[in-house]
């Protein structure tokens, strides 16, 4: 009996076509077939890199109909490699059902790590906290969006998600009255000609995308954790609620004036004249 052979998950550029690993040059060239979301766009790549492999194509929508004579061609011993159309196949992108029937049948699955927008994004945001909740696309419904971001408002850690650039304002308006002004990371077009990474704060950089005449290009965003089961005081005094923002030393001063400024509704002059002294207060204590 003839041994199946092997699936490699190979990851490929999310732009900059020097992002590719030489062990994932060395399996495109080896394997029999290569099987991709898009056959156009991979045989762009593929001719960068003078691969002349033949491509199958492997599409959401599709994937069942297309894993059977995939797996045909796996069962009789041949390797092949499935990409995406950028970064790496199975993160918001088809693969697993590939993966999970290649598995039951006992043909071994293999990663092939590289690229993937979700890490480049993380690795440049700055956030002291690692950990962080991966949430794909959101949900295109408005409605929907808001129940997601709802039942996320106490998540601690940083939730990282991907999103349109027809979208990215709407979803930012939704993420600043659901989640509060946080500090938040836009990175768009990494690794292309136009990168951006844009750092600030929730209502800041909704500001700036929506005063530009049109956003473009591929985004990912990475907001802030929420202040997990502690949430501040309710009821308190303005001198204590800064303290305790002090004390906890997650916010700068202009943050916590920003966001006591908009949870009690008072004047935003005021509220920094007090942190001013809350804070010198700390210094000399
Ligand atoms: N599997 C891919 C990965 O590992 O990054 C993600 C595929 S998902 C269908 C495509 C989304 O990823 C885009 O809509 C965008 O949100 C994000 N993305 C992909 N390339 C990007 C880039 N160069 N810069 C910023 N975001 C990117």
């Amino acid at each position: 009996m003839v041994s199946p052979g092997t699936l490699y998950v190979v990851a490929t550029p999310i732009g900059n076509l020097e992002d590719i690993t030489l062990r994932a040059v060395r399996i495109l060239t080896e394997v029999a077939l290569v099987a991709s979301e898009d056959t156009r766009h991979t045989r762009k790549l593929l001719a960068h890199l003078g691969i002349a492999t033949p491509l199958v194509s492997y599409y959401k929508g599709k994937e069942a109909a297309r894993a059977e004579p995939i797996l045909a061609r796996l069962v009789a011993g041949d390797d092949v490699a499935l990409v995406s159309d950028a970064g790496t196949p199975g993160i918001s992108d088809p693969g697993a059902l590939l993966v999970r029937k290649a598995r039951d049948r006992q043909i071994p699955v293999v990663p092939v790590p590289g690229p993937s927008a979700l890490a480049a994004a993380v690795s440049v945001a700055g956030f002291e906290r690692t950990a962080f909740l991966f949430l794909g696309f959101l949900p295109s419904r408005a409605a929907e969006r808001h129940r997601v971001l709802s039942g996320l408002v106490r998540e601690e850690n940083l939730l990282v998600f991907y999103e349109s650039p027809q979208r990215i304002v709407a979803t930012l308006k939704e993420c600043l009255a659901v989640l509060g002004d946080r500090r938040l990371v836009v990175a768009r077009e990494l690794t292309k000609l136009h990168e951006e990474i844009l750092t600030s704060t929730t209502a800041e950089l909704l500001a700036d995308l929506a005063a530009r005449p049109r956003v473009r290009g591929e985004l990912v965003v990475v907001v802030e954790g929420g202040a997990a089961a502690e949430a501040p005081p309710a009821g308190e005094e303005l001198a204590e609620l800064l303290a305790w923002y002090r004390d906890r030393g997650e916010l700068t001063l202009r943050d916590a004036v920003q966001r006591v400024t908009r949870d009690l509704g008072l004047k935003r002059a005021a509220v920094y004249q007090e942190a001013l002294r809350v804070w010198e207060e700390e210094g000399k204590g």
